[in-house]
């Protein structure tokens, strides 16, 4: 996996936000503030436009300057958060990049964000769609599955895990504010995060 990968990561991200702009933000006017699809939309616009700006020539380079863009860009607690994912990988991650490596990455960015966010599966956000789709990762590599079936699976565990955010009471962020009323709704973060997974999936296909 070269930069152009990752830069098309994140240029199939941004499509797929878009695309589900409106609907990510309906399910944050449901338990949250009701801005999760503009924020991330807004944000990942400027990615690409970072990215288009002075190609980054290694993965590192690339998930660096989307990492500090999101930070920068995204009003709101997802922008940190996906910076901090995406700022960890980037320092975490060797190259020549494999599914092995991606899937270590991967590990320590979901770890730097639950330790940001405070935040462990179940509390009902983005960590439990990337914390499933870290471990489907990790089994993937462990049963020596090629690279495009790696992704696949991390995506469908990724909006699996979405799903299952549903019944779940928030612990954290706005949507914790709401206590049992937040029960019954999708988690925006959750459902972002599996459209990260399912760009991935898609550029490796
Ligand atoms: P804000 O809540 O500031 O308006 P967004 O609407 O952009 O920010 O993002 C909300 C999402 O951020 C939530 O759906 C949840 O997935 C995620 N989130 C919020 N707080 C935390 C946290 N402490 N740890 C992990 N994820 C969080
Ligand atoms: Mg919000």
């Amino acid at each position: 996996m070269d930069a152009e990968v990752f830069v098309a990561w994140f240029e199939e991200a941004a499509r797929l936000v878009h695309r589900d702009r409106d609907r990510l933000t309906r399910l944050d006017a449901a338990i949250g503030d009701a801005d999760h699809g503009t924020n991330l939309d807004r944000g990942l616009t400027e990615v690409r436009a970072a990215l288009a700006g002075s190609p980054p020539e290694t993965p590192g380079q690339v998930l660096a300057t989307a990492g500090a863009t999101l930070i920068r860009r995204v009003g709101g607690a997802s922008g940190p958060l996906y910076g901090s994912v995406f700022r960890q990988m980037a320092r975490s991650l060797e190259s020549p990049v494999t599914l092995a490596g991606f899937a270590a990455a991967f590990e320590d960015g979901v770890v730097a964000l639950e330790r940001l966010g405070k935040a462990a599966l179940g509390d009902k956000t983005m960590v439990d769609a990337l914390a499933p789709a870290s471990r489907a990762l990790a089994l993937a590599v462990r049963d020596g599955v090629g690279v495009r079936e790696g992704f696949e699976q991390a995506a469908r565990a990724a909006e699996e895990g979405a799903k299952a955010t549903i019944p779940m009471q928030a612990r954290k962020g706005r949507a914790s504010y709401l206590g049992e009323r937040s029960i019954g709704h999708e988690d925006p973060g959750a459902a972002s995060a599996a459209l990260f997974m399912a760009a991935l999936a898609a550029v490796v296909a």
